[in-house]
């Protein structure tokens, strides 16, 4: 008899974690193998946000919180949220959790039933296709084009809903593609969602921070909608606390009430110390905080440098991000190719080729539902990026 369920069996991987965890693995083993595979600032955490943990410790923050997080980190989550979104929430809509991965988690858990349909834009977040299906939902994928900036129109989505539609899924700015939704956009999906009454919106806006072209938009802003929006966000890539393990959302009651009732049976709430911690970031202006404009500042700077570098390599098809700090390019035309006899197929021959000949870890595009890209990650240091982009393009020169 087979050990496991079938639904951890049929749960396809985290391929962002296993190809970190296999450039790990080749560093390890003396090989010196260049990480582009993880989405995790190169920064750490700013100093008062450290000061304020040490702070919470020594202030006895050590027992268990209240399963939804600490009353001053939600109050504090609302006026991030009316800060810097202009959204107006309550605290009891606010839902800490442990990393905006696990809100999203139960967000489909309490919003899905067996057979239920949640539209998912391609390429997505390598997380998503999996919450939904182990939440026995059905994934239905629209597949964007590059040409439009791999975003997803009224139209397209329009089509894709039916009467099982529950949940609408996307991120602004985007893991993968680094492309940002702007407020017409947002208005016409919100006007698509505001004529289907049972279709829920998850907006996922954990890249809010790292944006290089204004304000950024939030769909939650329309009042058609809005009581239909999950916003959520936390502090991992904004304010380099990937480690700290805090997300949130900001949900219609009845929904936040319901992942209250979930985490309280899984994780009981997460840590005290993280909590108190995140209190600090949240007072962080992104206006006016050097910690946050010096981080974005200098994502922009490395990917305007890895756009020219990019760019310079034949075959590749490449946009300039708008946000986060990712770029995903059409490498297919290298497709059918081969070095040493072994032909590259797709996304992953690509991506394993590229760790194995030119040790640059990378993510297969297929992870992410479209198989003609791979994803770099920028979050690293100029020295290394140029050296990992001069590898790359050698590799792919040899590629005949
Ligand atoms: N969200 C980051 C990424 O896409 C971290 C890893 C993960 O959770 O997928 O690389």
């Amino acid at each position: 008899m087979e050990i496991l369920s079938n639904r951890i069996l049929e749960m396809a991987e985290s391929e962002t974690l296993a190809m970190t965890a296999k450039a790990r693995e080749l560093k390890a083993q003396g090989r010196d193998v260049i990480s582009l595979s993880i989405g995790e600032p190169d920064f750490n955490t700013p100093d008062r946000v450290k000061v304020a943990a040490k702070k919470a410790i020594d202030d006895n923050f050590t027992h268990y919180p209240p399963v939804p997080g600490y009353p001053d980190l939600r109050e504090a989550v609302c006026q991030k949220f009316k800060r810097d979104n202009g959204l107006d929430f309550k605290p009891e809509q606010i839902v800490v959790s442990t990393g905006a991965k696990q809100s999203i988690y139960q967000l489909a858990q309490v919003l899905i039933n067996p057979g239920d349909e949640a539209i998912i834009p391609t390429p997505f977040w390598v997380s998503y296709k999996e919450i939904v299906r182990v939440a026995g939902g059905k994934c239905v994928f629209v597949k964007t084009s590059i040409d439009n900036d791999f975003k997803v129109t009224p139209e397209q989505l329009e089509a894709a809903i039916t009467p099982k539609t529950k949940l609408i899924m996307f991120s602004s700015p985007s893991n993968p593609t680094g492309m940002l939704y702007t407020k017409e956009e947002l208005r016409g999906i919100a006007d698509v969602v505001a004529r289907h009454p049972n279709v829920f919106v998850m907006a996922d806006e954990i890249y809010e921070h790292i944006n290089f072209v204004g304000k950024h938009e939030s769909i939650a802003q329309f009042d058609d909608v809005k009581d239909r929006v999950i916003t959520v966000n936390g502090v991992a890539k904004g304010f380099a606390m990937t480690g700290w393990r805090i997300g949130f959302i900001a949900a219609p009651l009845v929904i936040a009430k319901a992942c209250n009732k979930l985490q309280g049976q899984i994780t009981s709430a997460t840590c005290s110390i993280a909590q108190k911690a995140t209190v600090e970031a949240m007072l962080m202006d992104p206006t006016t905080s050097e910690d946050i404009i010096n981080m974005r500042e200098t994502f922009r700077k490395r990917r305007d440098m890895v756009f020219q570098m990019l760019s310079a390599i034949p075959g590749l098809k490449v946009r300039m991000p708008q946000g986060a700090f990712y770029f995903f390019p059409d490498v297919s035309a290298y497709y059918g190719k081969s070095f040493n006899g072994n032909e590259i197929k797709n996304s992953t021959d690509m991506a394993f080729y590229l760790l194995n000949e030119a040790n640059v870890a990378t993510v297969m595009g297929s992870a992410f539902g479209d198989d003609a890209c791979i994803r770099l990650s920028y979050a690293t240091s100029e020295d290394l990026l140029r050296e990992a982009l001069r590898r790359i393009a050698e590799a792919l020169a040899n590629l005949k």
